[in-house]
C-alpha cells in the first residue's frame, strides 16, 4: 500500500529540525532510518501530514564517549553500534541481535527508543543500563531525563510538541562491569518473543553494587524488574541469588499467550534468561 500523501522537510541543524516540527504540529514527525515509520505509514497505521528529514544534521551522527557516558547520536545507525569498540555491556551484546542487516544498516538506536514499541531491544538495554536521553525543544532549550521517564505506554513516548531526541547517553562503569542480551526469537532477525537485559557492577569487596534487569516482548511496555534489581544490591553474588532474582524477575512479567508460545512457556524463558544473563555479566564484571 501507498502512504498517505505528505510534505517533507530535510533539516540541516537541530534548530531547523525543531522549528520544523513545532510549525507541524501533532502530525509532523521526524524520519530517521524509517524502518518503523515508513512501514507504518505504508499499513496506513500512521499518516503524518509533514516528516522533518534528520539524517543531514551532522552533530547528530556521532558515537562517542565523554564524561564517563556512552553518546549515541539520533542519527546513528543499528550498525555502526555493533560495529564500534566503544560499545560495552548490554549494550554490544544487545546491537548484533536487532532485526537483519539490512534495517540495522538504516534504523537507528535513538529511533526505536522514541518508538517505544515493547518488542523493541534498545529500550530493554537502557532500562538496565540506567540510561537517560538528550531532548531539544523548538525554543532552543536542551533537557535530558531518565529512560523511564521516556516511556510512557506502547508506540508512546514522553516528548512534548516540537520536541525531538537528539542523543542517548549511557553511563560508562568505573569499576568492574558486565551486561548481556539474551533473546529468544522465532527466526533470525525477528522482534523477540523475549528478550532479558541485565546489568552488574561489582565494588572492591566483590558485591553487587548496582544490578539492572529489564524485559522486552513480555509487557506492555519494556518493563524494568525493580524488585529483582534491589535483591540483588549489598549482596555477594551467588547461584541462589540469581535464582530467586530471576523468580522475580518472572513474577513481575506480564506475557500473552500468543503464536509464538504460552504466557507460562514465556515466563519460564524470562526465569531462565535472567538466570543465564546475570551468570554472564558476573562472568564478565570478574574479567574485566
Ligand atoms: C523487518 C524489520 C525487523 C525489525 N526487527 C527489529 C528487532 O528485532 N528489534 C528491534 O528492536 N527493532 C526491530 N525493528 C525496528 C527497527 O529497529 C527500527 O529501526 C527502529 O524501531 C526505529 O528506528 P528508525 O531510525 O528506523 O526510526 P524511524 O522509523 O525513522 O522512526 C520511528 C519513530 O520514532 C520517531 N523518531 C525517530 N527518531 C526520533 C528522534 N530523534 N526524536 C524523536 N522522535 C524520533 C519517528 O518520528 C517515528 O515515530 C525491525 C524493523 C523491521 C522493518
Amino acid at each position: 500500500m501507498y502512504p498517505s500523501s505528505f510534505d517533507l522537510t530535510v533539516a540541516r541543524s537541530v534548530a531547523e529540525a525543531t522549528a520544523a516540527l513545532s510549525e507541524g504540529g501533532e502530525d509532523a514527525r521526524i524520519l530517521a532510518g524509517g524502518q518503523s515509520l515508513i512501514p507504518m505509514m505504508k499499513l496506513r497505521f500512521a499518516f503524518p501530514s509533514l516528516l522533518v528529514d534528520i539524517n543531514e544534521i551532522a552533530e547528530l551522527a556521532s558515537l562517542e564517549r565523554q564524561n564517563g557516558e556512552l553518546r549515541v547520536g539520533a542519527t546513528v545507525r543499528h550498525a555502526d553500534v555493533a560495529a564500534s569498540d566503544l560499545a560495552f555491556g548490554a549494550v554490544a551484546a544487545a546491537a548484533p541481535w536487532v532485526a537483519d542487516p539490512l534495517v540495522r544498516n538504516r534504523g537507528t538506536l535513538v529511533g526505536s527508543v522514541a518508538h517505544c514499541d515493547p518488542e523493541g531491544d534498545w529500550n530493554s538495554v537502557l532500562l538496565a543500563t540506567g540510561a537517560t536521553v538528550q531532548i531539544a525543544g523548538a525554543d532552543g532549550s536542551e533537557r535530558s531525563i531518565p529512560i523511564t521517564e521516556l516511556i510512557v505506554g506502547p508506540f508512546t513516548n514522553s516528548l512534548g510538541e516540537g520536541e525531538m531526541l537528539t542523543a542517548v547517553h549511557v553511563p560508562v562503569p568505573s569499576g568492574a562491569s558486565g551486561g548481556a542480551y539474551l533473546k529468544l526469537e522465532r527466526k533470525v532477525g525477528d522482534y523477540a518473543t523475549v528478550g532479558v537485559a541485565t546489568h552488574l557492577e561489582l565494588d572492591e569487596d566483590g558485591r553487587i553494587s548496582s544490578a539492572g534487569i529489564a524485559l522486552t516482548s513480555v509487557a506492555p511496555s519494556n518493563l524494568k524488574a525493580t524488585e529483582a534489581e534491589s535483591v540483588l544490591i549489598g549482596e555477594s553474588p551467588s547461584g541462589e541469588l540469581f535464582a530467586e532474582a530471576a523468580s522475580l524477575t518472572a513474577d513481575a512479567a506480564e506475557p500473552r499467550s500468543d503464536i509464538r508460545g504460552t504466557a507460562e512457556w514465556k515466563r519460564n524463558v524470562v526465569r531462565v534468561y535472567t538466570r543465564r544473563g546475570l551468570e554472564q555479566a558476573l562472568s564478565q564484571a570478574r574479567s574485566s
